[in-house]
Parts: structure tokens; C-alpha cells; sequence
């Protein structure tokens, strides 16, 4: 069947799926949603015979119907190879009573790479399905993740060229480093002096800015996104949550139907979003638990239905009193204050209401807040929402170490703490999957530093031989890489800044 997308801000102008990934945002700043959930055509007893490969295909036939099946192969098959250190692609762990899904296996050691190994795939297969004449410009921001798996994932793409803006203050050592070694002819990376919000709301700014946009064809090129607005990237997402269940199904974990619980460490809110759509497809899958760290805007948006990115709710009072600041954490992938991603969630829950949609988005722009109606509150039921402070994801990193020899990264404790205060605040039983974003040895510091204070002195890379000792799991070629690398990138920039910045890169010099 067919399916067509269009933005969440209007309904009436309808695209392919292929031209909804060269595009990435919608041109009235909206995202683009398909015109209805797809569900599974093939049952969950046949896909747990199957591979990663082949669920992939399962599940990303549906959503993107103008991709034929040789093209929509292709792309699997090139992006989840031997990148992946591990042939499962996603494994799940059992630890402590709960199932972690391992997202990092890939070449960046970041749940990014399950989307951004396949999407420059997705997107030159779609330049050329739609005769697209133009060089592909990634503009990314990053919170630390995305910008090396889009990098990595972009790399002398042919066609291509990539452009990466992240906080220079707000990412980690390893993060950081990974980023500004990256090789490749057509790629940069460039520091902002703001936060993860402020590299955002430029980028979006660059995709909504006509004149740009305009003096940009001039010289040949195009802007698309790597960032989770895509859905090339949100769909690959989905495919995890179906391979995760039928594994549980295969392994006698959970007998046919049998719900369960998924715990996902947030931010922008695209991975939490794809276990949704997931549910949409068929899987059995009760609550949603989305985990913020300190930053814990969408907690507060679950607990009341106001969205505030200005002031935090005070528990006691109810009432949104207090000044919301923007906290660096040690879980810095999620230290985001406007999650983008919700707006896809908004626009379902507000029964695909356009008018609703821009309305509701206006708000935030204007007031720095909205808030939903109690019908639509009525329909996010299914979600529940939790933080964790920086003491309890340090404690759960260390207790989790010590009861088991497990060793998770800072994002997934997050996850994990929110998922264990849950269990005991409301005896929810269901079978627990929770998502495991980054490979601890991306996290180095902060995670032995939770485990013993001691370590908090040592220098990076001693701190990954010691780690290596204490978990037993070999460090990633993505951690040997960059002991040596060069730095190749070392540009900073102020917001206001970035066009301009992009301009440079791509040799465009207006007078
Ligand atoms: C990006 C990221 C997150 C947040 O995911 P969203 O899709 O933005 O909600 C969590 N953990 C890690 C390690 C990440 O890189």
C-alpha cells in the first residue's frame, strides 16, 4: 500500500517517502509524518525466523512504499555489514531483571549509527529515484552523537557534502574528538560558542530561510537533515523495537502477545517516538518509558500536558515556578530543552489537527510554552515519564556494576534508574527492554568516576585501559581510532554565525 507523507503544519501537501528523506524538514518548518501508521503485514512468528536484514526490509517497506524492494535491499545490505562488530546487529543483554538492547555496535559506538549507517543510502538512492540535479548539503546539529555517525555515515559520499555544528562546550572528550578528526573531502566540522538548542534552532532556521535557500540552488545545491526530523532516520529506528521483541519471542522470554514495557534514555525524542510507531505496527508493547536526565522537560510534560521550555515544574506545588535552566549533564546527548520529535507526537495525539499542530508550535515559539487538551492527554496513556538526577544515574551505574559486572554508559543508566524507581513506585511486572544508547567507553570519565571516585584524576585514555580491565569487553576500533588521530577541524563559531559558515564551506561569497 501506498504511503504519502506531508507536514505536521498542513495536511493537503502530500509527498513520497523518498522525497520526504531529500527534503528533511518540511518548507513551513513543520515534520514530515505519513498520512497513516502502517501495520505489520507478515506476523511475528514469521519475522523471528528472520535476521536483522530481513526485519529491516519487513518493517521498511511500509513506511517508505515508493522505494522498490532491489533499491530498499540495497541500502540494508550496505549499511548493516561488518560496521557492526557484532553479527546480531542489536543484542540484547539480560542484567538485573532487565533486557538491555544494545544499540552501539556500530563504527561511532552510538545508537545514531542504527539510523545513520543507512540513511546517506536512503538519500542518494532517493536523489536519483526523483532526478535531483543538485550537490546533497547535510546541514547537523549535534548533541554529540549524531554529528560522528552522520560524519562517518557521509564521508565522501559522491553527491553529498556535510556540514556538523556542535556545542563546543557541551560534548564529551571522546565525543568531541571523534568529531573533529573525521577525514573525508566533503565534510566540516565546526564548534558553536552556544548550546545543543542553539545549534537547532539555527539549522532549522537554514532550512526555512528562502533567500538562502534561493542563492544555494544558484551555485547547485540542495539542504537536507541527518538529524532525527528525517524520517530516513526515524524509520531505520523502528526496525530495533520489532527485532527486539521477536528475539525476546524466539528465546522464550515472552510467550506469543505478551506485552512489553520499553525504557528509553530521551532527547529529542526520535527513539522513543519509533518504539510508538512500533506499537502502531503490531508489537505488543504496553508502556512507553521515556527517561530524561536533569533536563527534564518532557517528564514534566507527561506529569501536567504543558510543554515549558522556560520554567520547570515544581512537584510540590504543581505550578510551573521555577526558572528552567539549561543543565550540562553527563548524559550530554540528552541535555536538550526542545525535542523535536514531539511535534510528530503532538500532531497524532491532536487526531492529525494541522491547524492544532501550528498552533500548538506557535505557542512554543512565541511563550516558550503550549498546553495540550485533557483529549489529548487522555491519549498518551501509554507513556510514562521519569528522570534521573546525576546521583542516582552515578548510583546506578555503580550498583549495576557491582550486583552484576555489567557496565552501562551514562544515557542508558539514565534509562535504567528511571525503569528501576518505576518498577518499585508502581509493581509493574511486564518484561523490560531498555535501550542502550552508547558503548561505555564513550563515557569513560563519567562512568568510572561513578564506580569510584579515584578514577576522576586519570587521564582519558588510561581511563579506557582501565576500563577495559573491569568490563572485559574490548575496546572499539572507534576508541583505537582517535588515540592517534589529527585534529582536522578547529573552527568556532557564534550562532548568529552559521549561514555564513555554511556558505564558506560550500565557496559562496556574496558581496
Ligand atoms: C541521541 C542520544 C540519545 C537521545 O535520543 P533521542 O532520539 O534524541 O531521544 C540518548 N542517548 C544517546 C547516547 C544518544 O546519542
Amino acid at each position: 500500500m501506498n504511503i504519502l507523507y506531508h507536514s505536521t503544519r498542513n495536511n493537503d501537501k502530500k509527498i513520497t517517502a523518498s522525497q520526504a528523506v531529500l527534503q528533511g524538514l518540511a518548507e513551513d518548518g513543520g515534520l514530515f509524518v505519513p498520512e497513516r501508521l502502517p501495520a505489520l503485514d507478515v506476523s511475528l512468528d514469521a519475522l523471528k525466523e528472520m535476521d536483522y536484514q530481513g526485519v529491516a526490509y519487513e518493517v521498511m517497506k511500509l513506511f517508505l512504499t515508493d522505494y522498490t524492494e532491489e533499491e530498499l535491499k540495497y541500502c540494508i545490505s550496505h549499511a548493516y555489514d561488518k560496521k557492526f562488530d557484532t553479527e546480531e546487529i542489536a543484542p540484547l543483554v539480560y542484567a538485573d531483571g532487565v533486557y538491555y538492547l544494545e544499540l552501539f555496535h556500530g563504527s561511532t559506538i552510538a545508537f545514531k549509527d542504527m539510523a545513520l549507517s543507512i540513511l546517506p543510502y536512503l538519500m542518494t538512492t532517493a536523489a536519483r529515484k526523483n532526478g535531483c540535479g543538485e550537490e546533497i548539503v547535510i546541514l547537523t546539529a549535534t548533541s554529540g552523537d549524531t554529528g560522528k555517525a552522520a560524519l562517518a555515515g557521509f564521508a565522501d559520499v559522491p553527491g553529498t557534502r556535510i556540514v556538523v555544528f556542535y556545542p563546543k562546550h557541551g560534548v564529551s572528550a571522546v565525543q568531541e574528538k571523534q568529531m573533529v578528526t573525521q577525514r573525508g573531502g566533503n565534510v566540516r566540522v565546526i564548534g558553536i560558542t552556544g548550546n545543543f538548542d542553539d545549534a537547532q534552532t539555527g539549522v532549522k532556521q537554514m532550512f526555512n530561510d528562502a533567500a538562502l535557500k534561493a542563492e544555494l540552488k544558484e551555485h547547485g545545491f540542495v539542504f537536507s537533515s541527518a538529524n532525527s526530523i528525517n524520517i530516513g532516520r526515524l524509520v531505520p529506528q523502528v526496525v530495533y523495537y520489532v527485532y527486539a521483541y521477536v528475539t525476546l519471542l524466539k528465546n522464550g522470554k515472552v510467550s506469543a502477545g505478551e506485552p512489553i514495557n520499553v525504557c528509553v534514555p530521551t532527547g529529542n525524542f526520535g527513539n522513543i517516538l519509533a518504539a510508538y510507531f512500533a506499537k502502531h505496527l503490531g508489537v505488543p508493547i504496553a508502556k512507553l518509558i521515556c527517561a530524561s536526565n536533569t533536563n527534564k522537560v518532557l517528564f514534566d510534560f507527561f506529569k501536567t500536558g504543558t510543554y515549558d521550555k522556560l520554567h520547570a515544574l515544581d512537584e510540590q506545588s504543581g505550578a510551573f515556578s521555577a526558572e528552567r535552566k539549561f543543565m550540562l549533564t553527563g548524559s550530554p546527548s540528552m541535555d536538550i530543552l526542545i525535542s523535536s520529535n514531539l511535534e510528530r507526537l503532538i500532531y497524532l495525539v491532536g487526531g492529525c489537527d494541522d491547524a492544532k499542530d501550528k498552533a500548538l508550535m506557535q505557542e512554543l515559539k512565541e511563550k516558550g510554552a503550549y498546553t495540550i487538551t485533557e483529549e489529548m492527554k487522555a491519549k498518551l496513556a501509554d507513556f510514562v515519564g521519569g528522570y534521573a538526577d546525576e546521583a542516582r544515574t552515578a548510583e546506578k551505574i555503580r550498583t549495576l556494576y557491582e550486583d552484576t559486572g555489567y557496565i552501562i554508559d551514562p544515557h542508558t543508566a539514565v534509562a535504567a534508574a528511571v525503569q528501576e524507581d518505576y518498577g518499585k513506585a508502581s509493581g509493574d511486572r511486564t518484561v523490560t527492554v531498555v535501550a542502550s544508547t552508547a558503548s561505555p567507553y564513550k563515557f569513560a570519565r563519567t562512568v568510572l568516576s561513578a564506580i569510584d571516585p579515584v578514577y576522576a584524576g586519570k587521564e582519558d585514555f588510561d581511563l579506557i585501559d582501565i576500563l577495559n580491565e573491569k568490563s572485559g569487553v574490548e575496546i572499539p576500533q572507534a576508541i583505537e581510532d582517535i588515540r592517534s588521530a589529527k585534529v582536522l577541524h578547529d573552527i568556532v563559531c557564534e550562532t548568529e554565525e552559521m549561514p555564513a559558515q555554511v556558505k564558506a564551506f560550500l565557496g559562496i561569497y556574496t558581496s
